[in-house]
């Protein structure tokens, strides 16, 4: 369904029309709605969040894959919090601490914890990732889609894309600047067997790499639905 398909769902007479002529101005239809699937369930967004993207489930699965029963996983540049959820809500007992800079982001992220029935099970944390708040806690899963595209392609992005938060897309001059921080300065918080899996860009591959290696990590990149690489996988060596 296209998102004119998804308006047409949503909004009906004069609404919809004024909503109709918002999008074809620039405004996502996902803000237009308030609200975004992913991984099968209903996401509430507002325009401080990045609008959830069928790629970042293949992240998900990931964590899924790695995340045992009553384990712990962090979610760092949480935004509307739906990798965290959409996973601790699929492995039995497991808690998540979600961690965004945004104050407005976090209130539809804290909504969606309460609408996907895991509300007991995750914390929040307001906080600029570059100061890890993590402390002393010790994770067995740190999952981050972290703002990584480079200063250069910031300027060409898609004119929808560009109503989206800045903070959330721009990860430095060469979009890296996220991960380099997460391999050296989070690689404490890990328990003895933790991972870090990272959503990437289509083209970061040896970047992504070349940041693993150069901490003492083994990495391995899954590809997206594509067939682009998309998600990194650190283990420790
Ligand atoms: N995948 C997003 C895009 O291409 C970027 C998300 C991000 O920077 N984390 O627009």
């Amino acid at each position: 369904m296209n998102d004119i398909d998804i308006l047409k769902l949503y909004f009906e007479g004069d609404t919809l029309s004024e909503k109709l002529a918002e999008y074809e101005k620039g405004t996502p239809a996902a803000y237009l709605i308030g609200e975004w699937e992913f991984f099968g369930d209903t996401y509430k967004l507002n325009e401080c969040c990045l609008i959830p993207r069928c790629d970042t489930e293949r992240v998900v699965e990931t964590v899924i894959s790695r995340l045992k029963e009553g384990q712990r996983l962090a979610d760092i540049c949480a935004g509307s919090g739906c990798i965290g959820i959409s996973a601790i809500k699929r492995v039995k007992n497991a808690t998540c601490l979600s961690v965004e800079i945004s104050a407005k982001a976090l209130e539809a992220a804290r909504e969606n914890a309460s609408l996907n029935g895991v509300v007991d099970r995750i914390s929040f944390i307001n906080a600029d990732a570059f100061k890890n708040p993590l402390g002393d806690e010790r994770l067995d899963v740190i999952v981050s889609n972290p703002p990584y595209i480079t200063t250069e392609a910031m300027e060409s992005l898609d004119e929808y894309v560009k109503k989206e938060p800045s903070i959330a897309l721009h990860g430095g001059v060469d979009g890296m600047d996220f991960y380099r921080h997460f391999a050296s300065e989070y690689k404490e918080n890990l328990t003895e067997n933790g991972v870090m899996i990272f959503e990437i860009g289509y083209d970061q591959e040896d970047k992504i790499k070349d940041v693993a290696q150069k901490n003492g990590f083994k990495c391995t990149v899954k590809k997206d639905y594509s067939g682009n690489p998309r998600v990194a996988l650190f283990e420790k060596i």
